[in-house]
């Protein structure tokens, strides 16, 4: 059984848009804790696939199973989301007129997994956790500070770290670093690096430097024309003749 473990099963999964297919018996199994890059072309099928698992897009035909038992086919995007699946989309969107604190708060008592406190007044436990995402997040100093203030990479962090807020068993990560300077990028992998292990993560990137940071050991994913072309470490990926043409090629 390969789903065995899995946080994410995606069986066979076709997106047809009349006639094309721009998902194409898609399979793919990401491990509990697992930090999987997903690479390919333009038109690979990578934002499809992301609007599968979050319930956008409605597979032609296939499965996908979210944590062995919850069937993704079957659920609105508002439950998916509840059900514990976080995606950050490229542009970030975060309250501009609250602060960077209020952000985080905001996202925690969005947490329904997290009780309200009379008045929802936050608990030291919370205020804790805000913190140690501050820090992770990069923005502790600047938590009083507009969120509208932050520049284009700390405003992404910020939604990162409104993501974990909710404690999401699985969080999708569409182009992290689009836009983003090169100090930038090179902190949001470290920050992803921090977090490898404790969280189940799935990268979309087209920046090739950025994901040989975040990659190390883990297992790449290269899509194209809507299935997988090739699948292994980036050394592995990056050295397979299918996957030098697809990009080289041409
Ligand atoms: P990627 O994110 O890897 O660039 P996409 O998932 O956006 O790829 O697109 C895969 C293919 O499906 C592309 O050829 C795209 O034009 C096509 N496609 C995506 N969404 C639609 C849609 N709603 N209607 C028709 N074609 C679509």
């Amino acid at each position: 059984d390969t789903s065995h473990g899995a946080i994410l099963y995606l069986e066979d999964i076709t997106v047809s848009f009349d006639g094309f297919r721009a998902l194409n018996k898609l399979n793919l199994d990401i491990s509990v804790g697992e930090l999987r890059c997903i690479i390919g072309p333009n038109g690979a099928g990578k934002t499809t696939m992301m609007d599968v698992i979050t319930g956008k897009t409605r597979p032609t035909t296939g499965g996908a199973w979210f944590g062995q038992t919850i069937d993704l086919t079957r659920m609105t995007e508002y439950d998916i989301a509840h059900a514990g699946i976080g995606r950050k989309f490229q542009r970030p969107t975060v309250f501009e007129q609250h602060t960077v604190f209020e952000n985080l708060e905001l996202a925690m008592k969005m947490n329904k997994r997290v009780k309200p406190t009379l008045f929802f007044r936050l608990s030291s436990e919370q205020k804790g956790k805000i913190d140690e995402i501050l820090k992770l997040i990069r923005l502790n100093g600047q938590e009083h500070r507009p969120a509208g203030l932050l520049s284009h990479g700390q405003k992404q962090w910020l939604e990162i770290g409104m993501l974990l807020m909710q404690e999401p068993q699985l969080l999708l990560l569409d182009e992290p670093v689009a836009g983003m300077s090169d100090a930038e990028t090179a902190r949001t992998a470290e920050l992803l690096n921090e977090l490898r292990g404790l969280h189940s993560i799935v990268v979309v990137e087209h920046d090739m430097a950025f994901v040989e940071e975040i990659a190390q050991q883990g297992v790449v994913t290269v899509l194209h024309e809507g299935s997988v072309l090739a699948q292994g470490t980036m050394q592995q990926v990056q050295s397979d003749d299918r996957v030098i043409e697809v990009y080289l090629g041409r």
